[in-house]
């Protein structure tokens, strides 16, 4: 998909949402951006999640974004958009489809129904790998894809598994790259344009964690013994240090192990892409992955305790891994070889050598 095929940018509503919506005080969720309450349609009296933004150029970056990207089955779709205004503080009201069925991994710990087992895994797999290639065809890098920002619409088997929440979403190869003030296409080398990889790539590397948590229970880069933050973790995380230990390991197919493999390669560029992803027999005939009993229930409900720490490990890792691939776009600007770049070097341009 090309940027002429994408959607194109909407326009909020200026009108006020309380015309359209009647706005309830149940909080559905508390987010570092704002908060995120219930919401009826007047007319369809359906319910909806609202969430509430200081309008700022960030804020509707993300809501632009969120917006193109909302066709997909597996991303949570926005409705409605308003700008409103609130005691002189102008807001962006976001009106989304309400998703009643909790996050992915709770959902598994407080699983009833006997063992989760690696075929199911597989097909969670797909939904979420399915946002991911919607996302980088339209080249969207969400860079904040976590176990927190993956919700079922429904708690029943119903429930369909969405991605959401765009707040580090990253249009990757756009005509806004392109018009950054101090850049026209001219000055930029085609390996300048190539780290659009890296923000994908960061996509990736969390997919590879959640098919790993998926598959037993706790994540990649953590000691065994439920300590969630040792001093080396850093480090293990930068060399690609984790291992597939028995007894949660011992059933797992070769398969599932190659594909996270592929997916938490320490060389970004190395990492597989979505499509290749998307064409791993693991994740393209998930139907016919092994029934394997799996242990991620069980290891969910013992590392509960824990799961705060977990999430706040990869928040932290995917805001190290953003910082450091924003630095690789500006060090490959630093080191290109472009004649019109040089030659502007040489004129001593003092314009700032930075693309966002
Ligand atoms: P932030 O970007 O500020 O972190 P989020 O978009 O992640 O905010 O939302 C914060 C919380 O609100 C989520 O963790 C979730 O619990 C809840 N939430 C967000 N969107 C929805 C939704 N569409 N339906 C139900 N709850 C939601």
């Amino acid at each position: 998909m090309n940027d002429s095929s994408k959607k194109a940018a909407r326009t909020p509503k200026t009108t006020p949402i309380t015309d359209d919506y009647e706005i309830s005080t149940t909080v559905l969720g508390l987010g570092v951006s704002g908060k995120v309450v219930q919401c009826y349609s007047k007319t369809s009296r359906e319910k909806y999640a609202l969430k509430v933004l200081h309008d700022s150029a960030k804020s509707r970056r993300e809501v632009d974004l969120h917006w193109q990207a909302s066709g997909c089955r597996n991303i949570v779709n926005i409705i409605d958009v308003y700008e409103n205004n609130y005691s002189g503080n102008k807001c962006l009201l976001v009106v989304m489809e309400c998703m009643e069925g909790g996050e992915l991994f709770m959902r598994i710990q407080d699983r009833q129904d006997g063992a989760f087992t690696e075929r199911e895994a597989a097909q969670i797999m797909r939904e979420i790998c399915s946002a991911v290639k919607y996302l980088h065809d339209m080249n969207i890098a969400h860079r904040d894809l976590k176990p927190e920002n993956l919700l079922y619409t429904k708690p029943d088997q119903a429930g369909i598994l969405k991605l959401t929440d765009f707040g580090f979403a990253k249009e990757t190869f756009s005509k806004d790259t392109l018009q950054t003030p101090c850049y026209t296409p001219y000055y930029v080398a085609p390996e300048v344009l190539g780290p659009e990889k890296y923000d994908k790539s960061c996509d990736i590397w969390s997919l590879g964690v959640i098919m790993y948590i998926l598959l037993c229970g706790f994540p990649p880069f953590y000691s065994n013994h439920g300590l969630a933050i040792s001093p080396g973790m850093k480090k293990r995380i930068r060399t690609g240090q984790y291992d597939f230990p028995n007894p949660e390991w011992k059933n797992v197919s070769q398969d599932a192990k190659d594909l996270i493999k592929g997916m938490l390669c320490i060389e970004p560029s190395d990492r597989l892409t979505i499509e290749m992803v998307m064409r791993n027999k693991w994740i393209a005939l998930y139907t016919e992955v092994p029934l394997t009993p799996l242990h991620t229930g069980r290891m969910l409900r013992e590392g509960e305790d824990i799961w705060p720490e977990v999430q706040e490990e990869m928040t932290r890792s995917l805001a190290t891994m953003r910082v450091d691939y924003d630095q690789v776009h500006i060090k490959n600007l630093d080191n290109s070889n472009n004649a019109l770049l040089n030659k502007r070097r040489r004129k001593g341009s003092t314009e700032p050598s930075v693309v966002q």
